[in-house]
Order: C-alpha cells, then structure tokens, then sequence
C-alpha cells in the first residue's frame, strides 16, 4: 500500500555507519534506521546471537519461559530501577502495554481513574490508542474518534500539567527528549518537578523511551540524566539494534496485571531477545556509554561551529540525538541534496522543516562525523 513517498532507490547491504544500493552508491548513514540500529548495520555480536539463537529455538510460545527472554529480562533490570519485564514487537505496542497497566492500577488503586496526561509535539506511535496520546498537530481528527484520557500539556511548563489533574488522573506520561517533535528535551528541573508532583498526587510517572533510551542520550536511559525514578518506561527502537524488539517495564508495585490482561503471540520470543541481550551487553561493557557522550560532546561542538559560520540558530539533544536548528524550512531540501550527493550520498533526516536531526549508530567514530560535516557543508554550499 501507498503510505509515504519513497526515493526511487534500494539499498541492498550495509556495515556500520555505512548503506549500499542496488547501483552499488554508498551512503554514510546517520539516521540509522531511524534511531533503530544502535550498533550500525550488521552488528558482528547481534549476527552471531541471531545465527546462534536460529539454531538453537526459534519460538516455544509466549506462554513457556525461555533463556533469552529471562537473561535480557535480567541484564535491563540489573541497570535500570525497574523490576518487571514485558517484552513486545514495537514501540506502539510497548505503549499501549504502559497506558493499559496504568488503567489497571487505577481501576485497583485510585478508584478507576483512567486519564493519563500527555504532551502537545510528543509521539508515541501509531496505534489508536498512541496516536491519541502523541500531540502531534491532526492526529486528533486522522482516525477520529479518537481513545478518550489523553489531556494535553505543555512540555517544560509544570503549571501546565497541575492544571490538567483531576479526580479521573492516574498518570503523567512523556518522551524525556522529545523525538519526532524536533529533538526537544525536558529539562532536567522538569523531570524533577514532575517527579514530585505525580508523588504528591499519587500518580505513575510513566517515561517513553522508545527513541532516547538504550544509551542515545549518552546514559543507559534518559530518565537517569535528571537522577529521578519513574515508575514505568517503555523501550523499542534501539533494543533490537534493527529487530523487532521492545519492552514495559515498572516497579513491583505497580507491577499489577492478572493472568490474561497483557499479551502477545511474540512476546519474549527468543531470537529477538536474544539479539537484544547482544546489544543491550555491548552498550553496557565498560566504556561504551562514556565513549557515546564523548562523541555526542563533539558532534555538538561541531554542529555549534557549523551553526556559528552560517547564521543558523544553535543546536540542542543529549548525547547522540541531536539536532541542528536552521534559519529556515528548507530542512527537506537539504535531505534530499545530500542523499543524492555523488559519489557518496549522506542519509539525514528533518524532523521539522526547520531543523536536521542526527541519529548516527552509537559506535560512529569521529572520523565518520567529520566526513558527515564535509558533506553537509558542500550540501549548503551547493543550495
Ligand atoms: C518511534 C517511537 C514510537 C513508536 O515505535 P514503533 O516501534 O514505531 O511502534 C513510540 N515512541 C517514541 C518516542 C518513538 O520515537
């Protein structure tokens, strides 16, 4: 089915930070299957765990546990303050996990409140129920009627979130950096704040991190930049490095679903999640995730020099999510300039028509960003 234009071109193999097409044009890729391949194309370790995995057991069923699913279970417990796993095939999916646990917690423990505060520009996937979370300008009329609980706030404005809590609220639930919404993240103050607000209202603090987990921001998770703790988050993107894999995760306590609330036909199945044990025990081996900061500290500085030189309006992210802020739209042209560059094509991607957004493999290397500034400062040079 048609659902988006598509370059006439396809690409038929791809290694790190680098994409090929059927012409044999390569491409330095810093969208990454959109901030998906954490580890670039064709990971050595996720290779050799899915080939391993192959071999070994493909799918017991959702309802046996298997060795993969506990181990990766495991590994994200051991480095984040959650202690329950659900794992699911998209981030929409994990979401939909997250808005469904927090309905169940409150029919249990806050009297069936149901609503759950959500942010204008945010995103949360495509499902009904997520779309009707995400803020995004006319996804409220697309599919109308949309699922009802979804008041929205302003991100970075506590007022804005105090207003909108009632006797039907049960959580507050946001992206720390927002992703599709232009690289926009909550501030570390915010985080905070809204820690302590949904305490004193008694409400779950619910963090999306299908795009700025799995050490994008430069730590493991983004929550852990403000030093709070929510009470559920939800991975996808980036766990897989390029499988279908994500995962809700909460505390015990809220940790609150009966046999036959939650599941899926794929959940926990072990070639994903083995793949996933590869790429989460890559990004937390020593030195992994200080090296992901270190290169986000210098594509930062890059982009502030590039902006500086060309009257552009700064730039802002957290480790390897970042975006540069032009002095005008023309975001889409300079996307489409740089993938047909030659002899070498540079993949970017304009959230916004009024900025670039960078979501290279975390393993990039500095010289891949200095190639990355060269291309795009020929691409400027040539508009
Ligand atoms: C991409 C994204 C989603 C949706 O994930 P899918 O795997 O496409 O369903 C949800 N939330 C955020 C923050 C995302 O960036």
């Amino acid at each position: 089915m048609y659902i988006t234009n598509r370059p006439e071109i396809v690409f038929t193999h791809g290694k790190g930070s680098w994409l090929y097409d059927n012409t044999g044009k390569r491409y330095l890729d810093f969208i990454q299957g959109w901030a998906v391949n954490s580890l670039g194309h064709c990971n050595e370790g996720m290779i050799e765990a899915l080939e391993k995995q192959a071999r070994t057991l493909i799918n017991p069923s959702p309802a046996f546990y298997n060795g993969p699913m506990a181990q990766l279970a495991g590994l994200l417990t051991a480095n984040s303050c959650f202690d329950r796993v659900f794992f699911a095939n998209s981030g929409a999916e994990a979401n939909e996990g997250a808005i469904k646990l927090a309905r169940k917690w409150g029919r249990k423990f806050r009297n069936g409140a149901y609503e759950i505060i959500t942010f204008d520009h945010s995103f949360h996937g495509r499902t009904l129920a997520t779309m009707s979370a995400s803020g995004k300008p006319g996804w409220d009329t697309i599919y109308a009627p949309q699922v009802p609980g979804f008041p929205k706030a302003d991100l970075n404005d506590i007022a804005s979130v105090e207003a909108l809590i009632g006797e039907k609220t049960v959580a507050v639930m946001l992206e720390p950096i927002q992703g599709e919404g232009g690289v926009i993240p909550a501030t570390r103050e915010f985080m905070q704040q809204l820690r302590a607000l949904t305490k004193k209202h008694n409400l779950l603090l619910i963090v999306d991190e299908v795009q700025s987990g799995c050490g994008r921001a430069g730590t493991l998770f983004a929550y852990e930049l403000s030093g709070i703790e929510p009470d559920i988050m939800t991975l996808g993107k980036g766990i897989g490095g390029g499988v279908p894999l994500a995962a809700l995760l909460s505390k015990t306590d809220v940790a609150c679903f009966e046999a036959g609330d939650q599941g899926g036909t794929y959940n926990g199945n072990p070639l994903m999640t083995a793949v996933g044990h590869s790429v989460i025990s890559q990004l937390v081996a020593p030195g992994f995730l200080e090296s992901v900061r270190e290169k986000g500290d210098y594509l930062k500085q890059e982009l502030l020099k590039l902006s500086a030189e060309r009257g552009f309006k700064g730039e802002r992210g957290e480790g390897l999510l970042r975006a540069l802020l032009l002095d005008s739209d023309k975001g889409p042209q300079i996307v489409e300039k740089a993938r047909l560059m030659q002899p070498d094509g540079l993949l970017l991607n304009a959230a916004r028509p009024n900025l670039l957004r960078f979501m290279p493999a975390l393993n990039v290397t500095k010289d891949e960003i200095d190639q990355m500034m060269t291309m795009l400062r020929s691409v400027l040079d040539s508009l």
